[in-house]
C-alpha cells in the first residue's frame, strides 16, 4: 500500500489525484500567481517521479508532453506517485520569455533560497515541495529561441541508475553531462535523485515529433521503474548511442545564412553545411563541418553575427547507427498529414 503525500497545503491519499496550486510571487497588479501541480498518488507503492517543463518559460514542447501524459490511460494502474509540473517558470511563460522578470535564468538559480532573488525563491520552493517528495525526475526542455535541437537526453551517465533510465527513455542520442551550473539537474543529483533532461525542438514552437518522442520516453521510463504496466514492444528497440563529444560551429562572418541541412543529418569533416553571404555582395563564405558527426542543433534564423553559434555537431563511435535510428524514428513519429484529431 502506498502512503499519502503532502505538497503545499494539500494531502493526496493513495488512490487520489489532485491539483495543487503552489503560490509564487504575485503580479504587481496584486493578482495572485501559482505554479500548477497535478499529483497522482497510486494505490500501490513505488517510486515517486516528478516530470517538469517550462523551467525556461518559452520552452513549450514539455508543457504539451505533460498535458498528454496526464490523460494517459496507464495512469489508472499507477504504482507510486507522479508529480507533474507543466509550468515551473510561470512568470516567464506569461512574458513568453526564457527568463524571470528579474532577468535571471531559473535553471541557473538552484538550489535557491527563500530570502534570495525571485529566481532563487522559486527554485527553493521547487526543491522543497517537488524534489523533496520525489525519488526520480525528468525535466523537459527545448532549444532556445530560433534554435532547434534534435531530440536528445542529457544526464550524468556515469551514474548507473541514471544511465539505465536514460537508455530506457529511447532517444537515439544521449549526451553525458555532469555540469556544475546551478541547474535543477545538479541540485536534484546533490539530493541523490537520478534525473534526466530531455531536450527537443525549439522555443515558442510545438514540434510534433519531439512531443511524441518525449511522451513515449516518459512512459518508457515509468515502465522501467515499474510504475505502469509493461506493454508489448512494437518495432525494433532504439539503441541509444552516447555522444563522445560535441562542438559548436560559429559564424566566421556576419551575414545571411543559408543551409539545407536538417537536424539528424550525417556530416563529414570538411562538408559545406551552410553559406554566409552579405545581401548586396556576390562573395560567399562556406560554413564547413569541423568533424564527422550528426547535426544535433542548429539555428533557424538566417541573420547571423560573426561569432554566433550556427550548428551543433556531435561525434559518435557509431555515427551510421545513430543516423539510421533518427531517420527511422522520424518516419515513425511524423504525423501523416493532415493532423485532424489530437494524437495520444
Ligand atoms: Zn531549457
Amino acid at each position: 500500500m502506498n502512503s499519502p503525500i503532502n505538497i503545499g497545503e494539500v494531502r493526496v491519499s493513495p488512490g487520489e489525484r489532485k491539483i495543487v496550486n503552489l503560490p509564487v510571487a504575485r503580479l504587481y497588479t496584486h493578482t495572485d500567481l501559482y505554479m500548477p501541480v497535478e499529483v497522482i498518488n497510486g494505490r500501490r507503492d513505488g517510486p515517486s517521479l516528478f516530470v517538469s517543463a517550462a523551467i525556461h518559460g518559452d520552452e513549450l514542447n514539455g508543457v504539451e508532453i505533460i498535458r498528454r501524459l496526464l490523460r494517459h490511460s496507464s495512469l489508472k494502474r499507477l504504482h507510486g506517485t507522479l508529480i507533474a509540473v507543466p509550468v515551473v517558470n510561470v512568470h516567464g511563460l506569461l512574458h513568453r520569455s526564457r527568463y524571470l522578470p528579474d532577468r535571471r535564468d531559473l535553471n541557473r538559480s538552484f538550489p535557491g533560497s527563500d530570502r534570495g532573488s525571485l529566481a532563487a525563491r522559486i527554485a527553493s520552493l521547487f526543491m522543497r515541495e517537488i524534489v523533496a517528495n520525489s525519488t526520480h525526475g525528468i525535466d523537459l526542455h527545448t532549444g532556445a529561441i530560433y534554435r532547434d535541437n534534435l531530440p536528445q537526453v542529457r544526464a550524468n551517465l556515469d551514474d548507473p541508475e541514471t544511465r539505465s533510465l536514460a537508455e530506457a527513455f529511447g532517444t537515439p542520442v544521449l549526451i553525458n553531462s555532469d555540469l556544475r551550473d546551478g541547474s535543477l539537474r545538479e541540485a536534484a543529483a546533490e539530493s541523490g535523485i537520478p534525473m534526466l533532461l530531455y531536450e527537443a525542438g525549439e522555443a515558442l514552437r510545438f514540434d510534433e515529433v519531439a512531443i511524441r518522442l518525449g511522451l513515449r520516453g516518459v512512459l518508457h521510463v515509468m515502465r522501467s521503474l515499474g510504475m505502469i504496466p509493461k506493454v508489448k514492444r512494437k518495432g525494433p528497440r532504439v539503441q541509444p548511442v552516447i555522444a563522445q563529444s560535441s562542438t559548436w560551429v560559429r559564424a566566421s562572418e556576419s551575414g545571411i545564412l543559408w543551409s539545407g541541412h536538417k537536424l539528424g543529418a550525417r556530416v563529414s569533416r570538411g562538408d559545406i553545411i551552410g553559406r554566409i553571404a552579405a545581401p548586396l555582395m556576390h562573395s560567399e563564405h562556406a560554413v564547413k563541418a569541423p568533424v564527422d558527426g550528426i547535426l544535433i542543433g542548429r539555428t533557424h534564423l538566417p541573420l547571423v553575427f560573426e561569432g554566433e553559434a550556427l550548428f551543433h555537431v556531435a561525434r559518435f563511435k557509431r555515427v551510421a547507427s545513430v543516423a539510421e535510428q533518427v531517420e527511422a524514428l522520424h518516419q515513425e513519429l511524423e504525423p501523416s498529414p493532415p493532423v485532424n484529431a489530437e494524437p495520444d
